[in-house]
């Protein structure tokens, strides 16, 4: 059985970008492979955050991720900071990563914009990132495009490493690559950038339905449709593209219909919309109050998800170091 990694940070509240590009799709695939998901909490200090809030971040968002259909039974679910390794293999990388490709990385880029003084940890992200799929020499990742550029810096990592250490067959470490959903790239509601935990654009996946409809309300649409009666355009409506993700088939012919001919105005598309989401949020918010109710359970959960990661992830490192000439 193949095996698959991803992460996610707990830097904000799981939102349903995260959702929808990703953990929606985990949530399938832990059925199908060996599954490894790891709240990164070690990537989630790179940038400026209180501690009491992370902790509290991490716990949320392993009940977010358990509410969305993982199922510890048939993954390995933990928190990174609890597997020493991963941080271990990620100085080794580090010492094969050249400066060059960190420093154009697009995330880092556009993270380290926002910082007065940029940590070396922003920088040093994509190798950690490595890191944490190579320790599980995992050959699939399912992720949002936005993890992309990162994905080709694993994959040139492994084959640098393995060139230099794993003669003569330098196939140690598999190059890993990226599995997307229809839904690789959701917009904030802003309509400015994609939807993300730390630029506050996000409709939370555990949000209530009252404040899912205040954010929806204004939210950015087709701009030339200025007037109730102006035609729309529905592939540059971020809405639709929610649609496309929420409703069945049969509404999301219809929103277009409805949007290329006026016969619904924004607000229209959006309760409908709104319908819709509820239908996927519901049972979601009964498996996170459900889960909620007894955190016991899912502190051992991360537990023993941890014990199971440490104990693939150090059989890696002593590989790795015998190879490589570590004690
Ligand atoms: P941050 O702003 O702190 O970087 P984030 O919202 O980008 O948070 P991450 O923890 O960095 O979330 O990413 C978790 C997963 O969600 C990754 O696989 C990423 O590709 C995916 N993802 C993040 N944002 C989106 C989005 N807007 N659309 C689709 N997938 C997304
Ligand atoms: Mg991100």
């Amino acid at each position: 059985m193949s095996r698959i990694f991803s992460g996610i940070q707990p830097s904000g509240s799981l939102h349903i970008g995260n959702y929808l590009g990703a953990v929606k799709n985990w949530a399938e695939l832990q059925h199908k492979y060996e599954s490894f998901f790891c709240i990164v909490d070690y990537h989630a200090i790179t940038v400026p955050y209180e501690p009491a809030d992370l902790r509290a971040r991490t716990a949320d968002m392993a009940l977010g991720l358990l509410a969305a259909g993982l199922d510890p039974s048939k993954c390995t679910l933990f928190v990174q900071s609890m597997v020493p390794e991963h941080t271990e293999l990620a100085w080794i990388f580090n010492t094969l990563t050249p400066l060059g490709e960190l420093e154009r990385q697009t995330q880092f880029k556009e993270k380290a914009s926002k910082e007065q003084s940029v940590p070396a940890g922003l920088l040093n992200y994509p190798v950690l990132q490595a890191a944490d799929i190579l320790l599980y020499r995992a050959e699939l990742v399912p992720v949002g495009e936005d993890q992309l550029q990162h994905l080709e810096l694993s994959r040139e990592i492994a084959r640098k490493w393995n060139t230099r250490f794993d003669p003569p067959k330098q196939a140690y470490f598999p190059e890993p690559k990226g599995l997307l959903t229809p839904a690789r790239r959701i917009m904030g509601l802003d309509g400015q950038a994609k939807m993300s935990k730390s630029l506050g654009n996000t409709v939370e996946l555990l949000e209530d339905p009252k404040s899912i409809w205040e954010k929806l309300k204004p939210a950015v649409t087709d701009p030339k449709r200025v007037r109730r009666t102006d035609p729309g355009t529905p592939e540059v409506c971020n809405i639709y593209h929610l649609h496309k993700a929420f409703s069945p088939t049969e509404t999301v012919d219809h929103v277009a219909v409805q949007c290329r001919s006026a016969g619904w105005g924004c607000i229209d598309c959006k309760k409908v919309l709104h319908e819709s989401m509820e239908k996927e949020l519901i049972p979601i918010r009964a498996r996170a109050a459900e889960i909620a109710a007894n955190p016991a359970k899912m502190k051992k959960d991360l537990a023993a998800g941890a014990d199971h990661a440490r104990a693939v992830a150090s059989g890696t490192m002593k590989e790795v170091k015998e190879k490589m000439g570590l004690a």
